[in-house]
């Protein structure tokens, strides 16, 4: 991609390279439980390693509100990076206040050594955007890389200042994450379809408005349908519904069609009496919900709708289940898309991007989370990315 830098545009020998991570990892007992962040960072960290750089990573751990507190050290993760580098790696203690003994431990260290400073959380200047904190993190380095789209959507000063501060480059992960986005929304193959399902209309709203201005077709499933569903005037039993938003429904409904964006939804559900697994269930058409029932899942008639519109798509990008799939078999809705999803892109006929904690969940479940073009694991910056706003660290990396 032309607007921002990558690790190619560097010479890295002999630097120190100031890398953002997202060491933000789950941790049990003093264990990493999780270590999928750490390994996508490992490429970058090699690169800059193998040619005599030093490695120095700067990361959020947990939310220690802007004041040390070692609960939240980032020695815990060290030997989970070490671990997977299978390198030893250093730890940098700083309070951020004062980096003089952080700079003297970074020289000292010998070169393509791999090294963690303190929690950038420890100092309230971090998510401020605080210039003079990014400063002293930029004293540190001569170049930032940055790794972390998982924390691009947030203008901190290890995401955002800091970049404006040095030359500043996207690491192998940050970069993968931008072109596979790139070819999600960016410059897409036509016609784009988007499937949008999860529980709320109210969560998705913004991603919905703008969706609708970006591609061919816009597949509802999930409860949201319900609220569109109930919105054109049928029922939906006791299905979860948000009725007091059925004029934002008809809203979006009436700015899709002025946009020439079709918008797709079930024509069928598949109705249970409980909210529990292996619940006993019927199909219903979407006219003829029974009035005691909920609608759990996408039916079999709206499945092969669905699959008939990826049929007609160049690329699809996905966020939300289609139904409560947490719970079988409520789960096949999402499982057979999917699946043919996962399919249609083995076959070269699909570009397919999605994320989202939940969904990146149910395409673990169908088997498939690694079987798409791209799976964000980004969580909240890939939603805000999907409604299309600006995220301040990726906007910094593109300077002149
Ligand atoms: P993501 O985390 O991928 O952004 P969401 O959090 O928006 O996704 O939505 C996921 C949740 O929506 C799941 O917990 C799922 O059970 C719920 N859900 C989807 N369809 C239904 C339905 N028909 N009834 C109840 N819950 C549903
Ligand atoms: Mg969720």
């Amino acid at each position: 991609m032309a607007n921002f830098k990558t690790l190619d545009d560097f010479d890295l020998a002999g630097k120190r390279v100031l890398l953002r991570a997202d060491l933000n990892v789950p941790v049990e007992n003093g264990k990493v439980t999780d270590a999928t962040r750490i390994e996508r960072l490992i490429p970058t960290i090699r690169e800059i390693t193998k040619v005599g750089g030093k490695a120095i990573l700067l990361s959020h751990f947990g939310r220690p509100k802007g004041k040390v507190d070692k609960a939240f050290t980032l020695e815990t993760v060290v030997p989970a990076v070490a671990d997977q580098l299978g390198h030893p790696v250093g730890f940098i203690d700083t309070d951020w206040t004062d980096v003089e003994q952080a700079r003297k431990a970074i020289d000292s260290a010998p070169e393509g050594s791999t090294l963690v400073l303190e929690n950038t959380r420890f100092h309230p200047g971090e998510e401020e955007n605080d210039l003079e904190l990014a400063k002293r993190m930029a004293s540190l380095g001569d170049i930032y890389v940055n790794d972390a789209f998982s924390a691009a959507h947030r203008a901190h000063a290890s995401t955002e200042a800091i970049a404006r501060l040095l030359p500043a480059a996207a690491g192998r992960a940050m970069q993968a994450e931008l072109e596979a986005l790139e070819k999600g929304l960016g410059q897409p193959k036509r016609p784009v379809i988007a499937i949008v399902g999860g529980a709320k209309v109210s969560s998705k709203i913004e991603l919905l408005e703008n969706l609708i201005h970006k591609v061919e077709a816009l597949v509802i499933g999930g409860a949201m349908a319900n609220t569109f569903v109930h919105a054109l005037g049928l029922g939906v039993g006791k299905s979860l519904c948000e009725k007091d938003l059925a004029d934002l429904a008809n809203t979006i409904m009436a700015k899709a069609e002025a946009a020439r964006c079709a918008i797709i939804l079930p024509i069928d559900g598949t109705v249970a009496w409980h909210f529990e697994a292996d619940a006993p269930h019927r199909t219903y058409g979407m006219d003829a919900i029974d009035p005691d029932g909920m609608i759990l899942d996408v039916g079999p008639g709206s499945i092969e709708r669905i699959k008939g519109a990826i049929d007609e798509a160049g690329t699809l990008v996905w966020n939300g289940p289609l139904g409560a799939f947490e719970m079988n078999p409520f789960d096949h809705g999402t499982t057979e898309i999917a699946r043919y999803v996962a399919a249609r892109t083995k076959a070269g006929k699909l570009v397919s991007v999605a994320g989202g904690g939940d969904t990146v969940a149910a395409l673990a479940k169908a088997g498939v989370k690694d079987n798409l073009t791209y799976v964000s694991t980004a969580g909240g910056a890939f939603l805000e990315w999907m409604e299309g706003k600006p995220l301040p660290g990726v906007e910094a990396l593109k300077q002149g």
